[in-house]
């Protein structure tokens, strides 16, 4: 299998201040994460929240600057690459929020809102061949194309997360990162977002770094789990091994939260936070 991109090392710093008489504390977000991603896979990545899954996803996009360490794309060292004068790559990792609400602004139109990185980046120049493209983009996420002219409002929480995944793909990336991508949707939304993603990744032969704290959704869609806890990977395997093996303490409080939270890994702070059920077994 390619590799399609590596991450060395990666460790992220923040310097919180306490208050106390200006005193500092360094927060670990992210400490010497080493793995490789392969071409077409689905890494999902578990951990509870506050493991550092988000800050990974925005250090490998570039959103923010790592401590130290590398983020290797098809080869190219692409740290903080935002800073460098190339800036043909971040076109091709793009990411998907969890809030289709705050993603969208309620006063552009979603066919505008999908035309914008186009136009930015110059992908199309000709305007009604970016009208065209949006249109093809809305069908390939499933909605109709004449919605073009419609405002954010008009739309459900699940038909907004398709304008969003619609929008990221107007990059034609060949990652999508998706952070909690689904975690704010009704169950039975979340099985057609998870569906929508499966088509997408077949379609256009998509990797995907799929972050959640619902190991039950994660499992899902991914080939690989990679556990986090305080910034460190404690684990990555391959979804049924995560499952089926005997694997770091970690692991297995995460698996046996499943559905239920026991006592014993409560007091160790092991959090599912919420109980959101899982889209395979609607209650
Ligand atoms: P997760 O996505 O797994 O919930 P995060 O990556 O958001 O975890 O957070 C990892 C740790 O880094 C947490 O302790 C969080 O408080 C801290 N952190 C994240 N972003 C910042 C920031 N901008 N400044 C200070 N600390 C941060």
């Amino acid at each position: 299998n390619n590799v399609i991109l590596e991450v060395k090392n990666l460790t992220k710093h923040f310097e919180v201040g306490t208050g106390f008489f200006g005193s500092k504390k360094i927060v670990h977000a992210v400490e010497d994460v080493t793995f490789k991603l392969f071409e077409s896979e689905t890494l999902g990545i578990v951990g509870e929240s506050g493991s550092g899954k988000s800050t990974l996803a925005r250090l490998i996009t570039g959103l923010i600057n790592a401590t130290s360490g590398q983020v290797i794309y098809k080869g190219k060292d692409i740290t903080g690459y935002k800073k460098a004068v190339d800036n043909q790559i971040p076109k091709e990792i793009q990411m998907v929020f969890q809030d289709p609400y705050a993603s969208l602004n309620p006063r552009i139109r979603i066919g505008d809102a999908i035309a914008e990185p186009i136009a930015v980046h110059k992908v199309i120049s000709e305007k009604k061949e970016i009208r065209a493209e949006v249109e093809r983009l809305l069908k390939l996420v499933g909605l109709q194309p004449e919605m073009y002219d419609r405002f954010p409002h008009e739309f459900s929480g699940g038909q907004r997360q398709r304008i969003v995944i619609a929008r990221a793909l107007a990059l034609r990336p060949r990652i999508l990162i998706c952070d909690e991508a689904v975690s704010a949707l009704d169950v039975s939304i979340q099985a057609q977002i998870l569906n929508l993603f499966n088509q997408l990744k077949r379609k256009l032969n998509l990797t995907y770094i799929f972050i959640g704290h619902d190991l039950s959704v994660v499992r899902y869609i991914s080939d690989r789990i990679m556990v986090m806890y305080l910034g460190e990977i404690v684990e990555l395997a391959a979804a049924d091994d995560i499952f089926n093996k005997k694997f770091h303490p970690y692991t297995q409080a995460l698996i046996s939260a499943i559905p239920e939270i026991s006592p014993t890994f409560k007091s160790q702070r092991i959090i599912l936070e919420g109980d959101i059920p899982s889209p395979i077994d609607p209650p």
